[in-house]
């Protein structure tokens, strides 16, 4: 399983670096976690966009869907059409979020085909998974504001698992879920870190020590980033700053 990472920024774009996005590849599928603002650009450096064997959507924030109408356009004119529509799997109760999407951008009477057009639009059910060529992939409800799922993605021979916590706070079934992974990808919160001097090391520190350990019960050890991205002064905690940082790290 080869990951490419195509954005690590939190909630908007950085400079050179988009939202969420996750290029997963065997030899013989291809498929995206997410597709946030900033990452078709991306997607595009790494593999043939009419060609992805699936697109998976942890939930319906923008900064996590916002490019699949981007990619919409891509495939309806390319001067080169792409061989089949892309199944595009979207959480329970998706397929009403992606309409409603659709009419701020579509013709009068074409909301319906606005995305089935170039996509093979279904829900997942969260309890049954999905297969997806090479990859298995499970389910598992987040902590968050509207329904959310992480996913464990596993390759059919067994080797690798990886594990994409999209947004969650604290979540104890999750350390159960993410048990074993190879590499994860983790959405986290830190406050009290601007005017850090070396904040690749804080966050390593923070990570590999108790921050992540306390969210996932992750005990394993943290070999290094894979991606991040950092948003200061995402929010406030009262009077207090809080950054948001996008994640992914290799685990052993
Ligand atoms: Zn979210």
């Amino acid at each position: 399983m080869r990951l490419t990472v195509l954005g690590g920024s939190a909630a908007g774009v950085n400079t050179g670096a988009g939202c969420s996005g996750y290029l997963l590849e065997s030899t013989s599928t291809r498929i995206v976690l997410d597709l946030g603002p900033g990452t078709l650009l991306e997607l595009r450096k790494h593999t043939d966009f009419r060609r992805l064997d699936g697109i998976v959507i942890s939930h319906f924030h923008l900064d996590h869907v916002l490019d699949v109408a981007a990619l919409r356009f891509s495939l309806a004119y390319n001067p080169i059409a792409p061989p089949s529509p892309i199944p595009l799997w979207l959480p329970p109760g998706g397929q009403a979020q992606l309409r409603a999407f659709a009419s701020a951008f579509a013709e009068p009477g074409e909301e319906d085909a606005f995305f089935s057009r170039v996509f093979d639009v279904e829900e997942y059910d969260p309890r049954q998974g999905l297969e997806i060529g090479d990859f298995q992939l499970r389910f598992q409800p987040t902590v968050h504001y509207i329904p959310c799922w992480a996913i464990r993605v596993s390759s059919a021979d067994g080797s690798t698992d990886l594990g994409y916590t999209a947004d969650t706070g604290p979540a104890t079934p999750l350390a159960d879920f993410f048990a074993g992974v190879d590499a994860v990808t983790v959405v986290a919160r830190f406050q009290a870190l601007q005017g850090a001097v070396d904040l690749a090391d804080q966050l390593a520190v923070a990570v590999a020590g108790t921050q992540f350990q306390r969210v996932l019960g992750f005990a394993g050890r943290a070999l290094g980033f894979v991606a991040w991205g950092i948003e200061h002064d995402a929010f406030r905690a009262g009077d207090e700053p809080v950054d948001e940082v996008h994640m992914t790290l290799s685990l052993r």
